[in-house]
């Protein structure tokens, strides 16, 4: 009936033939269902599976969970709210949480950051961000700039704004060619430390910047590191020669933060490492600490009063679950209690340790290149792990971990309150997962 290969230790259950019968997973396909893990239950670093194992967290549910599950301060602040009100609309009321997480965030951010939307998803707030950039400059008379220009290996979400300023191969911008607005593409940036700098490596992107500035309105990029389409790692210089050209052109700078932000490369917000500031700022995923679906895009005065200059401007957005208050209420217990904790260090241990670790796997047959940032860790392998996909994620689950390889990469990027134990289950699992693929060993999967 259905394709799927289980574990040799999984408990089927009825909840998973439902599900491999009836329920898109991301990325998924109903022909082929992929391996699945019942989750029961998640506590720290740690998933209980249906079947009793304990698996320690190498993803943070996709970079959101910081402080681990199940967190007793985050778990009182969404009950709190509960009890108050769970939701109620945004178009003509506010509260006290949304005001909170807007106070917070601006607070957090670069003082030339003064205006809070309240989005629903990252991808949404990328949306927004797009919008913002293009009212901006239309609201002024300047019709023609509705273009984006973005960077190759970049992912800023799944919806079609997002989607078109994602890598046009990664993001499979061929399908979607009649629908999509074409939007330009600079080389993903090459230089990963700002000491070995040359001239050259923004040449493209000037190039571009110079020839398409009147129809530009924005530069959209994820600063430092590159998430979801590559997980590449490059240096400070590129943004501020970006922020300079930005400048010099009259185009906007936008920053999707929204898997950097909250201190994964060592900095609250990756652009701390650069000296410079956007002019619209995206943030999400780690926002409610990986309680709930929120995101926020911040922008400036300048861009604020932009979008105002014809009189009515009126942002066009306004989502039904705008400024959720139970998200709000979670999303500033959570920046509180990252601000209290002992993030930097945390983060910096986790980067030595990462490190000292990967650095083992180096000289591998089938590795790459070893990149960490912060608490990310990534090993880039020499091929595409596609061909493993039907059991390496069963093999993963035995070794005790959840990591989850992408395309060539197999990475990590954990909890910050992930102790060191912990976090060498998770770098010699990577060892196995290496070698597994390395000699085959997939009889038993
Ligand atoms: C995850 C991500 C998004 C999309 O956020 P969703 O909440 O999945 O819509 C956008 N940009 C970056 C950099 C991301 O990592």
């Amino acid at each position: 009936m259905s394709h799927y290969c289980y574990d040799r230790r999984m408990k089927k259950s009825a909840n998973l033939e439902f599900d491999a019968a009836h329920i898109w997973h991301p990325y998924t396909s109903v022909a082929h269902p992929p391996l699945l893990h019942e989750v029961v239950s998640a506590s720290g670093v740690r998933l209980t599976l249906n079947d009793g194992r304990e698996i320690i967290d190498g993803m943070s549910s996709w970079w959101s969970t910081i402080h681990g599950y199940n967190h007793p301060r985050l778990n009182q602040a969404a009950k709190n709210q509960l009890d108050k009100m769970s939701h109620v609309m945004f178009g003509g009321l506010t509260h006290e949480p949304a005001v909170s997480l807007a106070r917070k965030l601006i607070d957090i951010t670069d003082d030339s950051l003064q205006y809070v939307f309240l989005a629903d998803s990252g991808s949404v707030s990328v949306e927004v961000a797009i919008k913002m950039a293009i009212q901006h400059w239309f609201a002024q008379g300047e019709t023609k700039k509705q273009r984006l220009l973005t960077l190759r290996n970049g992912y800023h979400g799944d919806t079609f704004g997002a989607m078109s300023v994602c890598d046009p191969v990664n993001g499979m911008h061929s399908m979607f060619e009649q629908v999509l607005p074409k939007h330009l593409f600079a080389p993903a940036p090459q230089c990963e430390r700002d000491e070995d700098w040359q001239d050259e490596y923004i040449a493209e992107f000037r190039a571009l910047i110079s020839a398409h500035h009147h129809e530009l309105a924005a530069v959209i990029l994820e600063p430092l590191v590159q998430g979801a389409g590559g997980m590449r790692l490059y240096c400070p210089e590129y943004l501020r020669q970006v922020r300079a050209l930005c400048d010099e052109f009259n185009v906007l700078l936008i920053f999707d933060e929204i898997a950097t932000g909250f201190g994964r490369t060592g900095t609250l917000f990756a652009y701390e490492q650069t000296g410079i500031v956007p002019d619209i700022l995206c943030l999400g995923k780690a926002l409610t600490g990986g309680y709930m679906s929120l995101a926020a895009t911040l922008c400036s005065q300048k861009v604020a009063d932009g979008i105002a200059a014809d009189g009515s401007g009126v942002l066009m957005h306004g989502p039904t679950f705008m400024g959720n208050p139970l998200a709000c209420s979670v999303a500033v217990e959570s920046i509180n209690l990252l601000l209290e904790s002992d993030w930097q260090n945390q983060v910096k241990t986790i980067e030595r340790q990462l490190q000292q670790d990967l650095s083992a796997y180096d000289s591998h047959p089938l590795v790459k290149e070893v990149r960490v940032k912060g608490a990310i860790g990534v090993v880039d392998l020499n091929q595409p792990l596609d061909d493993c996909m039907d059991w390496l994620p069963g093999f993963i689950v035995d070794q005790g971990v959840w990591i989850r390889p992408f395309r060539t990469m197999i990475y990590i990027m954990p909890p910050y309150i992930i102790s060191s134990d912990d976090l060498t289950t998770l770098t010699t699992a990577i060892g196995r997962i290496l070698e597994a693929i390395h000699t085959q060993q997939v009889t038993e999967y």
